[in-house]
């Protein structure tokens, strides 16, 4: 249904099959509308995703350090799934070595489960 969406924009913006006389916005035509599934479907292989379905996806903060005040991104230490009091522990150790060390958070999108390509 939500790729139904994609099919509606893809009709509006005057996509067609060519051999019809469907105009912006007209739904009446069968091979204009499996142009649309297969535009669709290519959207979805390439990443797009519906926006109700993206922000449907659970949100988590990942928490990091970064050891120095102005160090590079590769090095700070990622602490992906542990929660902000376990990475402020680490914290509190990694101060004794490098006292301007310093907590960093990040906001992730986590897409659904889907069974990986085989190879
Ligand atoms: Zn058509």
């Amino acid at each position: 249904m939500s790729d139904n969406e994609a099919m509606q924009a893809l009709s509006d913006a005057g996509a067609v099959c060519g051999n019809c006389g469907d105009e912006p916005g007209d739904r009446t035509c069968p091979d204009c509308e499996r142009c649309y599934q297969r535009y669709a479907a290519a959207l979805r292989a390439a990443g797009w995703a519906p926006r109700a379905e993206v922000l449907a996806d659970p949100i988590e903060t990942e928490y990091g350090i970064r050891l120095t005040p102005d160090g590079p991104e590769a090095e700070v230490l990622n602490y992906a799934s542990a929660s902000r009091a376990v990475v402020e522990d680490r914290l509190a150790r990694h101060r004794t070595g490098y006292p301007d060390a310093h907590l960093l958070q990040r906001t992730v999108r986590h897409g659904k489960w889907t069974d990986a390509p085989q190879d």
